[in-house]
């Protein structure tokens, strides 16, 4: 039986950037709809967020109540103790949070693959219309959304400060990105999703979800939301990889930020590259569960500088400095926050080969390829690079920071993934092992930016550098005897040596290598390239 629609404008809904909206199944709300859905996925928050913007402003017009469903999949490779319980408590604070909101807040996680799919066809049958989140990688909780759906279908995009759809083509370098900023941000910069959504908002209430949903899809235990281990141990995930210190949330993100803010902005263009100065925001897990947004991060970085847009330079040079109009630490973060992480966004919304060796550029897997049959001076399997065991103790160090705390410093993650693709028996095969160890360890991983920083390691965004080498070709060379020169590491290796740290976990999943060793590093001392190397 066809469904009664109403016919509206749906330009002006919500008031959020047309070119943040993507209709997925272009038909008119349902008028014989119960409520209007938020299908949560990715801004995973109830702040400065476009599609919650939108659902509340569909409520308000059709006069419905809002069901805000945040949603965690299982079924991905790499789904974990660590990633879900980060995520859960991010939905124990939006829980709180929402208590008093007037919106339904159901959390919902699934128990076997494909149920959130089942739920999202029983939310499509009751909805008048449904909102989501949209992102440029297809997670298990993204891909739940189905685009066939027999009502309108909208995706809402609140990755970064620039549209995703603003820029045509997936960019080269961070250079040519950054020019491209300069010249079309400016008007992207000043909307803003809304700091407080539900101000002044008054909708009608719905107690509970309706139909089957609660019987055939209950909402999350709240053993599940605090992440009680033997809640987390009836889920079909990886319990190898456990929960680690950093809270999820965001609490959590916004304490965060405003640490970084008042004690460790200025001296992050001195300092962001010290391992040892814990110098950076550590933000990177908030910004990939969606728990802080880029969009907040940039006002209130903007409110302490006492910024205004008059203040951003006219020529739109591709420098680094010089153009936000800032102070130097506060540019340079924005460099970070916005330029790379932004470029990361561009290139998987452009390239769906974005995980793919075949993506890099034809200079970088022509050099790669004249050398890969270069003999190494050692190999590693998966498990021996998993486990910490190589001969070189500051990468030892590295890999076991990943593995207990769920992140490295950016610099050494540099590091880490060259020397795998030193230590692999060619340079498909350390893609594989870094995309392997990265999304199964890291908070931050399966993010775009996992894909930026992996590729960058075999040339992407970065330029042939000499002398050619063995086993690099002309793809920029890093050596652990260099970066310790650079940096200061000798505590570092202290605190993630093998008798402080607790043991990796045995049997990631194998990218089967042979392992060959000789007693001697041929290249082990001789980086010659300017690692200031920009990611
Ligand atoms: C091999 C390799 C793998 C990486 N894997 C990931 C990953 O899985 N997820 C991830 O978010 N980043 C990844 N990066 C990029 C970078 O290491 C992290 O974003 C950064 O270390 C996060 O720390 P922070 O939040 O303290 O950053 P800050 O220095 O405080 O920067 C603020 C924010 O800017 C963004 N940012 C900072 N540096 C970079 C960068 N080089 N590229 C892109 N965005 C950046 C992040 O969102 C970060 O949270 C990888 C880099 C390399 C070399």
């Amino acid at each position: 039986m066809a469904r009664k629609t109403v016919a509206i404008d749906a330009a002006n809904i919500g008031t959020i950037p047309a070119r943040r909206l993507r209709v997925l199944a272009d038909r008119q709300p349902r008028e014989d709809g119960v409520f209007v859905a938020y299908w949560m996925t990715a801004a995973r928050r109830v702040q400065w967020s476009f599609a919650l913007d939108r659902a509340i402003g569909w409520a308000r017009e059709l006069k419905r109540p809002l069901a805000i469903i945040e949603v965690l999949a299982c079924g991905g490779p790499w789904d974990s103790d660590r990633h879900h319980r980060f995520v859960l408590q991010g939905m124990c604070d939006q829980a709180r949070h929402l208590a008093d909101a007037p919106a339904l807040y159901y959390p919902y996680v699934e128990r076997m693959p494909g149920e959130c799919r089942r739920l999202f066809g029983a939310v499509c049958e009751k909805a008048c219309l449904v909102v989501t989140d949209d992102y440029p990688i297809a997670s298990p909780a993204i891909k739940s959304v189905d685009a066939r759906a027999p009502v309108r279908v909208e995706r809402i995009d609140g990755n970064g400060l620039m549209p995703l759809r603003a820029a045509d083509h997936a960019f080269p370098t961070a250079y040519a990105f950054r020019r491209f900023l300069q010249r079309a941000l400016r008007e992207h910069l000043l909307d803003a999703p809304r700091s407080d959504p539900f101000a002044k908002v008054e909708l009608p209430r719905l107690t509970s979800m309706p139909g089957p949903i609660p019987r055939c899809w209950p909402a999350a235990s709240n053993r599940l939301l605090a992440g009680e281990s033997a809640a987390l141990a009836a889920l079909p995930i990886d319990h190898r990889v456990s929960p680690v210190s950093a809270v999820g949330g965001p609490t959590a993100a916004h304490a965060r930020w405003r640490t970084f803010l008042a004690k460790r902005l200025a001296s992050y263009a001195e300092l962001r590259n010290q391992p040892e100065a814990d110098s950076t925001s550590g933000l990177a897990p908030y910004l990939h569960f969606g728990h802080i947004s880029a969009h907040e991060i940039f006002h209130s970085l903007a409110r302490k500088e006492g910024w205004s847009p008059g203040k951003l330079a006219e020529k739109a040079s591709g420098s680094r400095e010089g153009w936000w109009g800032m102070s130097e630490p506060a540019e340079a973060f924005l460099d970070q926050l916005v330029t790379w992480r932004e470029l990361g966004f561009n290139f998987c919304e452009h390239r769906t080969d974005y995980a793919d060796y075949q993506s890099l550029p034809p200079w970088a897997k022509a050099t790669l390829a004249k050398h890969a049959r270069d003999s190494r001076p050692y190999t590693y399997t998966t498990e021996e690079f998993a486990s910490a065991r190589t001969h070189d103790r500051l990468w030892n160090a590295a890999q076991r920071q990943l593995v207990t705390e769920g992140h490295i410093h950016n610099y050494l993650r540099m590091l880490w993934g060259k020397k795998i693709l030193e230590w692999t028996p060619g340079p498909q095969e350390a893609l594989d092992v870094m995309i392997e160890l990265n999304n199964r360890y890291a908070l931050d991983g399966q993010d775009p930016n996992s894909y930026s920083g992996i590729f960058w390691i075999l040339g992407r965004y970065d330029r042939p550098w000499g002398p050619e080498r063995p086993i690099f070709g002309t793809v920029r060379y890093m050596s652990s005897e260099n970066t310790a020169r650079k940096v200061r590491v000798a505590e570092y290796i202290r605190r993630y040596s093998a008798e402080t740290s607790a043991r990796p976990r045995e049997g990631t999943r194998s990218v089967k290598l042979k392992r060959k060793r000789s007693t001697e590093d041929r290249h082990g001392n001789a980086c010659s390239s300017p690692v200031d190397a920009d990611l």
